[in-house]
């Protein structure tokens, strides 16, 4: 959803516009390795161009899967080309432009799908999120399995963990792994996500973000649900929406 911050509604479709095509500006597939050697591929997705990342050990090749957003064949042509195996299909948040491809992925890989609680009214009501946007999009007929706060996912010897982050939706989280942050729309490069939609609280955004986001390494690196990367340190200091 889009990353410009708003209270203002009615201009919604101009704000998306707005975001498309400041995505469309930034938007670029972005390739990372770890200190501890994992590899992390993040490239936009659907219309709104929401960042969808692959995390994996190439030793193992165990991977995760960060937000498929849309483009199901195109994220699956990732994993094949890789010869990847899914080990989990994690979630930001369900805003229909980071779960859209979920349930073609898991019945691709079998790999479970998992989604913070206070996100379930949205993950069971796709089609009226897609309504609101003028989009035809189906029913989820998948469930997912329930993410906490501090829940561990492991690649090998890697551990990522969940940090539940409310305000851009009632069930938003960011995952941490080594010296990376997916931060999905609750923080962004300059800007925070938009807090007007579905259940959205700017002061439980602000709170999420000064609590469990401002508090991590100043030098970890911030791939984010749209656009560039960034550094908590950066955003700590400049963004103008959340200020310690
Ligand atoms: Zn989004
Ligand atoms: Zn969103």
């Amino acid at each position: 959803m889009p990353s410009i911050l708003s209270h203002n509604s009615d201009k919604r479709s101009c704000l998306l516009l707005r975001l498309q095509q400041t995505a469309i500006r930034f938007s670029m597939e972005m390739s990372f390795k770890s200190e501890s050697g994992l590899e992390i591929l993040s490239f936009p997705v659907g219309r709104l161009q929401c960042n969808c990342s692959l995390i994996w050990n190439p030793k193992s090749q165990e991977a995760i899967l960060v937000d498929p957003g849309d483009q199901a064949a195109l994220i699956k042509e990732k994993i094949q080309q890789r010869g990847l195996k899914l080990n989990a299909i994690v979630h930001t948040h369900a805003h229909f432009d980071h779960i859209g491809a979920s349930e073609e992925l898991h019945e691709f890989s079998g790999a479970n799908l998992y989604l913070h609680e206070g996100d379930r009214t949205l993950w069971d009501n796709l089609e009226m999120q897609g309504q609101l946007f003028g989009m035809q999009l189906n029913p989820m007929k998948s469930g997912f399995l329930p993410l906490e706060n501090e829940q561990e996912f492991l690649l090998g010897s890697n551990k990522m963990v969940s940090l539940f982050t409310p305000g851009h939706t009632p069930g938003s989280c960011c995952f941490e792994i080594g010296e990376f942050l997916f931060s999905g729309d609750t923080l962004f490069k300059g800007s925070i996500g938009r807090t007007d939609l579905w259940g959205g609280d700017f002061g439980q955004i602000s709170k999420s973000i000064k609590s469990q986001l401002y508090s991590l390494d100043p030098d970890t690196t911030v791939i984010p649900g749209h656009g560039p990367v960034t550094q908590i340190g950066i955003e700590r200091r400049q963004n103008p929406f959340v200020k310690i």
